[in-house]
């Protein structure tokens, strides 16, 4: 039977990208001790305190449907956030709960694309953008960032990208590069998004963990509160990746139709993972900071390791749970580094490449193991890039 273009072109027919980590899980399954610095998955659970939340809202009968558009208790709670961490007004009407970030990229590009459009997004971008653009039946268009930059893109290049676009999907903090966007580059970014007349679906599931500058809202830029779509999440913050509870916030006139959107797909949260995800949210900081913890400690472990060699370049590293090296004084491109230390040291990175072209030549390295294992596997990833920089300078 033929299925629907859209469905089998959903990838776009290339690798998914996720080919080393494949191979990882595969030696893991056949027994290998493998350290995996791969995905973003922590290394802690959910909090007890949260899943007693769930279990106290299951007991007590929240395991029928829920509200599509989230419960009222928790849209209000997620109001209240984005206007307290924004400044800009919302309400319970500007939110939508989503089954996790990703629903709600997919539900943002759907209010924002017809089939034909061009959905924009920046390069390097994490795995799932250009499928989701494509689930939409819209033409998905990266853009490159340029690791000179820093990975902060040119507004110059959005604008010359942006013929027959209606929408641009921008990460900060960003995933795969750890790169926070400056004021300058999200002002830039406003102004195109202005000009051009797109929408701006900006994912700030990483908005918790910043180590260095500041986390900016783009909703709260000058006539940015109509044109923007933002995609937020419990995975990051809470460690509740497989809670699936996200949200997006938004004009009340494009909610309204997302809630529509809810009812014929995904038919709401379950009730007693929204009591989780409100529990979680009134906490207090002090639990996103439990969460975000162990990798603003690493990073500095990591800055540690790093300073005693001069192979690899850390792309400044701001935010989110991932260090982005540049491996290109190994010569080697970031796939074939990323096998290489697989098979000689049983460490599993991500390939740049796996991100986009403009990731070429760098890897991405998840600090998601314990202190000691992801310190012990950095130093021993700086030692073989420095025996291999080393061959090539003899050759
Ligand atoms: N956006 C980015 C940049 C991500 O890295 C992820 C998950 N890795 C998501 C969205 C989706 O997260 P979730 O669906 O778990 O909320």
């Amino acid at each position: 039977m033929k299925l629907s273009h859209r469905i089998t072109n959903l990838t776009g027919g290339g690798s998914d990208g996720w080919d080393v980590f494949n191979k990882a899980r595969a030696m893991v399954r056949a027994g290998v001790a493998v350290t995996e610095l791969t995905q973003g998955e922590h290394d802690i659970r959910t909090h007890p305190a949260i899943l007693d939340a769930m279990d106290a809202a299951a007991r007590a009968g929240k395991t029928g449907y829920s509200s599509v558009p989230g419960e009222p208790d928790l849209r209000d709670t997620v109001a209240a956030r984005i206007q307290d961490r924004t400044g800009v007004p919302t309400g319970r009407d500007n939110v939508l709960i989503t089954p996790g970030g990703q629903a709600a990229l997919f539900a943002a590009h759907n209010a924002t694309c017809d089939p034909g459009d061009v959905g924009l997004f920046i390069d390097p971008y994490y795995a799932t953008y250009p499928g989701t653009i494509r689930g939409v039946a819209a033409i998905a268009k990266p853009i490159q960032a340029h690791a000179e930059d820093g990975f902060q893109p040119r507004a110059a290049e959005i604008d010359a990208a942006a013929d027959g676009a209606t929408s641009l999907l921008i990460n900060t903090p960003n995933n795969p590069t750890g790169v926070v966007y400056s004021r300058d580059t999200l002002e830039g970014i406003a102004g195109v998004c202005r000009k051009r007349d797109l929408w701006l679906i900006s994912d700030e599931v990483y908005d918790t963990q910043v180590w260095e500058g500041a986390h900016l809202s783009p909703r709260a830029l000058p006539d940015m509160i109509e044109r923007t779509l933002v995609v937020g999440s419990l995975s990051k913050s809470h460690a509740m990746t497989g809670s699936r509870c996200g949200w997006v916030v938004g004009p009340e006139e494009a909610i309204a139709h997302l809630i529509n959107l809810a009812t014929h797909t995904t038919y709401g949260v379950p009730g007693f993972v929204q009591a989780a995800g409100n529990f979680a949210l009134n906490a207090g900081p002090w639990l996103e900071d439990e969460v975000a913890a162990p990798f603003r400690r690493r990073r500095a472990l990591a800055q540690e390791v790093l300073q005693a060699q001069n192979v690899l370049r850390l792309v400044p590293a701001q935010g989110a749970m991932y260090l982005m090296l540049d491996i290109r004084a190994t010569g080697m491109s970031g796939e074939a580094f990323a096998y290489a230390l697989l098979d000689a040291h049983h460490i599993a990175v991500m390939p740049g490449e796996s991100f986009g072209k403009a990731a070429a030549g760098h890897i991405r390295v998840a600090m998601t193991v314990d202190d000691a294992g992801f310190t012990a596997a950095l130093k021993t990833l700086c030692d073989f890039a420095g025996q291999i920089a080393n061959t090539r300078a003899a050759e």
